[in-house]
């Protein structure tokens, strides 16, 4: 069983009901619907198979849906494809038009009063890169510094440009009605710069009553990487979203980043997530590379909650098999790294002082589960931020708060009846425990709860249970 949770980013390969099922029992914990390519028609069709599945296989997987945030791209050109070469010039111009060699517009043709002579548009994914020599109100004019290939509606990016757009555009709004009104458990927010840019987002989930979507963050430009802080504040997580991250930054930034943003969640207690050409190759490969291996698993030994497949399985060939190799390698490292806790946070609340008992209690005892009974997920998702060495099973009153901990490294939510007394937390603990490990007797475990159950955050006592 991987402790490191699993994302599928589900599209043309992997939609149909068959292969979702064959991800799901090979270990994906939460199904990703990418709104730049996904309709909403789409997006309807694959969480209503999720739901099937979830009651067919009685699994608990979540669902997220990714908006397309304020993202630029080329408008349709001549023809399908076209080769630019190094040292022409290209006119990026403000009308709509059929582009070709000589001339391209934009979905958003207002940003070009935005870019100034000298700084870099990056085409096609970051394959063609520009420089504006100059410009004008109704167009600007580029060098393009290296031959490659553009095609329509490819993607734009503007690393230095400051836009002055606004967040949310009229298809995010509807994006995000139509997460809330199909109750799904995470909203990824593309292209978020600050937090600002996340409390627009927020003030619309309260306009829509919505009080238990999990915000998501997704790391992808400077600006964000400089204004953590305050994204972290109002997310309960981020995604390392290195596809565009490594456009707008530069690749090189890349392995340093990461880094810097896993702590930082982690000394917050956010989750984390790895997104992006983890498993590349196996688009069109039955075995993953060594280098390939070698990231999935540093994602687990460097503390992430989740890693996550993007094209491998929405285009790729092998998606249930991209999906097995992932779960096999984190299973390989997860059995035998031990974390410290020098990147995990100092404990400041009840709850926080209780799960790092708790942590430190199962790791000396050397228990086989710890059991925290939680009506929130709160307590569960802060004792998982420890990293202790056994799983985390998770009592928790409905299906709802059983997806919002998806994405906690090494939880496993069981549904259960509410509880009365202590008693009841300690026994049903125990009994949900033998279901879910082999106990025998003299083992011990150590069970986290709150009784009397107050609301919210009421972890106030722990339990070693010898069986
Ligand atoms: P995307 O985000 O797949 O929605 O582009 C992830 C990334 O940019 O890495
Ligand atoms: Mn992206």
């Amino acid at each position: 069983m991987n402790k490191t949770k699993m994302i599928a980013t589900i599209g043309p390969s992997s939609r149909s009901k068959e292969t979702i099922k064959q991800m799901i029992l090979s270990g994906v914990d939460v199904i990703r619907i990418n709104m730049s390519h996904s309709s909403f028609e789409d997006a309807r069709d694959i969480i209503l198979k999720v739901r099937e599945l979830n009651r067919e296989l009685s699994v608990i997987t979540g669902i997220m849906i990714d908006t397309r945030g304020p993202e630029i791209r080329i408008t349709e050109l001549e023809k399908n494809k076209i080769k630019l070469f190094a040292g022409n010039t290209i006119r990026i111009v403000k009308n709509n038009i059929k582009g070709n060699e000589n001339m391209i517009s934009l979905t958003l043709p207002e940003v070009i009063n935005y870019i100034k002579v000298g700084e870099r548009i990056l085409l096609n994914d970051g394959n063609v890169t520009l420089e504006v020599v100059s410009n004008s109100s109704d167009a600007i004019i580029c060098e393009i510094k290296n031959d490659g290939y553009i095609k329509s509606n490819c993607s734009v990016n503007i690393p230095k440009a400051n836009f002055n757009l606004k967040f949310l555009s009229e298809y995010d709004r509807e994006t995000i009605k139509f997460a809330v009104l199909m109750q799904v458990d995470y909203l990824a927010l593309s292209h978020v710069k600050d937090q600002l840019d996340v409390l627009d987002v927020n003030d619309l989930l309260i306009e829509l009553s919505d009080d238990h979507i999990q915000i998501i963050s997704k790391m992808e430009n400077k600006t964000a990487i400089e204004e953590m802080k305050g994204i972290l504040k109002v997310s309960d997580g981020v995604m390392i979203a290195r596809g565009d991250l490594g456009i707008e930054t530069g690749v090189e930034n890349l392995p340093l980043y990461q880094q810097m943003m896993i702590s930082k969640c982690r000394a917050k207690g956010k989750r984390v997530i790895m997104a992006t050409q983890m498993m590349s190759s196996m688009k069109h490969s039955i075995r993953p590379t060594n280098a390939e291996v070698t990231d999935v698993a540093n994602a687990v030994l460097s503390g992430c909650d989740a890693i996550m497949t993007s094209d491998e399985t929405t285009m790729g060939e092998y998606p249930v098999e991209t999906i097995q190799n992932m779960k096999q390698i984190c299973e390989n490292v997860e059995s035998y790294y031990r974390y410290d806790n020098k990147y995990a946070y100092v404990a400041e609340n009840k709850t926080e002082i209780i799960a790092s008992s708790v942590v430190n209690a199962a790791n000396e005892l050397g228990s086989k589960v710890i059991v925290a009974a939680t009506m929130s997920g709160h307590s569960a998702r802060a004792i998982s931020n420890l990293r202790p060495n056994a799983p985390i099973l998770a009592t928790v009153p409905t299906r709802k708060v059983a997806r919002t901990l998806a994405l906690s490294y090494g939880v496993y939510p069981v549904v259960v009846n509410e509880y009365n007394s202590t008693d009841e937390v300690i026994n049903d603990g125990v009994a949900q425990a033998k279901k879910f490990v082999e106990l025998n007797s003299g083992d011990q475990i150590v069970i986290a709860g709150g009784f009397p159950n107050t609301g919210k955050k009421t972890t106030n006592f722990m339990k070693i249970e010898e069986i």
